[in-house]
């Protein structure tokens, strides 16, 4: 495998440092992500930017509006970003999940309605998967679908639902046939957040900031053409959105992780470092040379296959546990000054708020004891756990 870029990646590569450089405002480099992640008009004005830029959804098929472009540009896109310390755009599920699955099983009709308007983050996408029953199992959904006429009557709840607060669409998983178990009888919708009986509470984390939400749903009309994919067929549409939830996800984490390690190596120079913890931070660059190969041997499976493989969760694992001690080796070279949050803290509270969000980092996308399960029957072929 070649690990350089093309001539043509790396004129892609060129031209996006450039355009970075020259178009990225000042107030969003740096960007911590967390709920600044979509807070303020400035967010939402750089996603109409990356989008008119031809950034937006640069591997979606040209017809859709996309680049047409193969995976390794995405990769480099990514890279690039998380180098340049720039926010995402904001419809980092519009892109990333609903529009992979609606192009994958979508109607005409419903590929003319969104595609466009996610590009741009005319609209904004939510993920209303799990529920509280039903996290690392979700065959165990129970927010039911009735179907009455020409339209479903949805009723039940789901939870930490990224991004529903500001969304104006929901992928939602429902149980559309009440005699049902587990991956049968499952209708995959598309909801109007705005429809009447959609309730949205936001829930607080640790970090004081609200980025997931409850969503309860209330007899809440959906039109059977805002069904995707086959009714009782959902499961399948549900396993394309989470194949892309983690297909290039793994580029993006260690690009982010490599900007981290590098913050990292500067708090130590700059706070000074004991023995012991130089070498924990030597050993973390050494992790992440093994997660960035790791990432280039999944880029080319998947460029050749056009499938994730399960290598991606190998770099999610990963990165959320390497993520985690980056944040108490921070506060570690912090002592005292750890203690100190937000402005009153040294470099902005950058590295309080890192170690109190990397918590969920081993929940979200897949739980760190999933993830194991995953590595060790799809790729080592040991035996299932149940
Ligand atoms: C920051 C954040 C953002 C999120 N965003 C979204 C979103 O936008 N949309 C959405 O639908 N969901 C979202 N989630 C929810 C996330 O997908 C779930 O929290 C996750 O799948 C785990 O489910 P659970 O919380 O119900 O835990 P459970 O599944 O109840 O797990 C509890 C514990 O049991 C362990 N466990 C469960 N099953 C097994 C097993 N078979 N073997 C070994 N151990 C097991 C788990 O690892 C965990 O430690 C988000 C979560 C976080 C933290």
């Amino acid at each position: 495998m070649d690990l350089r870029d093309t001539p043509d990646e790396a004129r892609f590569r060129a031209e996006l440092r450039d355009w970075l450089a020259a178009s990225l405002p000042d107030g969003l480099r740096g960007h911590r992500g967390g709920a600044a992640r979509f807070e303020g008009e400035a967010v939402r004005e750089w996603s109409r930017a990356l989008y008119e830029a031809g950034y937006a959804g640069l591997t979606w098929p040209k017809e859709y509006g996309g680049g047409g472009c193969p995976y390794s540009y995405q990769a480099i896109f990514l890279e690039e970003m998380a180098r340049a310390e720039a926010p995402h755009h904001l419809g980092v599920i519009g892109l990333g999940m609903a529009g992979p699955t609606i192009i994958a099983h979508g109607s005409e009709a419903q590929k003319a309605r969104h595609l466009s308007r996610i590009l741009s983050a005319d609209e904004i996408w939510c993920q209303g998967f799990s529920e509280p029953g039903a996290g690392s199992d979700l065959s165990a959904v129970r927010t039911s679908a009735r179907l009455e006429a020409d339209r479903f009557v949805v009723d039940g709840q789901k939870v930490w639902s990224s991004f529903a607060h500001i969304a104006d669409w929901c992928l939602l998983l429902t149980r559309s046939d009440p005699g049902s178990e587990r991956h049968a009888g499952l209708t995959y919708l598309i909801v109007d957040m705005r429809s009447p009986g959609v309730e949205v509470r936001p829930l607080r984390q640790m970090t004081g900031e609200a980025e997931f939400n409850e969503i309860f749903f209330s007899a809440v009309e959906v039109p059977v053409e805002n069904v995707l994919g086959e009714v009782g067929g959902g499961w399948q549409v549900a396993m394309t959105t989470l194949l892309h939830e983690r297909g290039t996800l793994g580029f993006a984490l260690t690009a982010a992780l490599e900007v981290a390690v590098r913050k990292l190596i500067e708090l130590a120079q700059d706070r000074g470092a004991t023995a012991t913890q130089r070498d924990a931070i030597a050993r973390e660059w050494i992790e992440l040379q093994g997660l960035r190969f790791t990432a280039y041997r999944s880029l080319s499976a998947l460029m050749k296959t056009g499938v994730p493989g399960p290598e991606g969760s190998i770099l999610k694992l990963q990165w959320s546990e390497a993520n985690q001690r980056l944040g108490k080796l921070a506060l570690e070279l912090l002592a005292q000054d750890a203690q100190l949050l937000a402005d009153n803290a040294p470099y902005g509270g950058y590295w309080q708020h890192h170690q109190l969000r990397s918590r969920g980092n081993t929940i979200e996308a897949g739980t760190s004891e999933i993830l194991r399960n995953i590595v060790a029957e799809r790729v080592l072929g040991l035996p299932r756990s149940r």
